[in-house]
């Protein structure tokens, strides 16, 4: 599992994480949602060992040595001079049918040689899932990694994600800014306020929510 605490991040002056606590069971998806500018993005590079934190602990406890984190984004991050299959493999040797599995499983069987450039947005992301899972990481960091897609490719996107997750489960951080995608993906929904969790949400899986329940209509008022 993930265990943050007393996590603190402030860029100069500025503060944008205050003490933040956060316990997440290994397995866990969790969903990310807050306004703009709350520090979302912040606490997942922050997990990702991509930037310092001002105080606190972070620690991904694992029954591995070397747990991996991989993190995908709202862009693609794809390497254009690099075909679709060598984007996957990206610095792992031998991996080439690992690679064709993960990508037939993905939607993007015979896509191979194919370069990112001709790929649509949804197909790319695709590739950068693809990319992310053939380390097996243990935990997935995902911001807003469906945020730039139309909605019936951003609704193929969750479809897809929940299906290879049920094959394989693993902890997830996703960031959205749409509740929806929250609660259809996520086993809990934190909101993000001045640098805190303000609301911790489980989603009871025996009796999910619908778009219309007043608990996730008052989780919408407070974003
Ligand atoms: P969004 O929903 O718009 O993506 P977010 O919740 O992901 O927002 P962050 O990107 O984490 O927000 O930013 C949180 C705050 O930290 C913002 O006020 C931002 O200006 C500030 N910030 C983020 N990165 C830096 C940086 N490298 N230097 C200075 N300030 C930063
Ligand atoms: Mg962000």
């Amino acid at each position: 599992g993930l265990s943050l605490r007393g996590v603190a991040k402030a860029f100069g002056e500025r503060s944008v994480l205050h003490a933040l606590d956060l316990e997440i069971p290994a397995g866990q998806f969790v969903a990310l949602i807050g306004a703009s500018g709350v520090g979302k993005s912040t606490l997942l590079r922050i997990v990702a060992g991509l930037e310092p934190l001002t105080s606190g602990r972070v620690e991904l406890r694992s029954r591995s040595p070397a747990p991996d984190i991989r993190m995908m984004f709202q862009e693609d991050r794809l390497m254009p001079w690099r075909s679709v299959l060598r984007n996957v493999t990206l610095g792992l040797r031998g991996r080439d049918d690992d690679a064709r599995r993960l990508l037939a499983a993905v939607g993007l069987a015979g896509r191979d040689n194919d370069y990112p450039v001709v790929l649509s947005g949804g197909q790319r992301q695709r590739v950068a899932l693809a990319r992310a899972l053939i380390h097996e990481p243990e935990l997935l960091l995902l911001d807003e990694p469906f945020g730039a897609l139309d909605a019936i490719t951003r609704a193929s996107m969750q479809l897809l994600l929940e299906g290879l997750l049920a094959r394989r489960p693993r902890t997830v951080l996703l960031v959205t800014h749409d509740v929806e995608e929250a609660l259809i993906l996520a086993d809990r929904v934190l909101l993000m306020r001045d640098g805190r969790v303000a609301r911790d949400l489980s989603i009871d899986r025996e009796r999910p929510r619908h778009r219309g329940d007043p608990e996730l209509a008052a989780l919408k008022e407070e974003l």
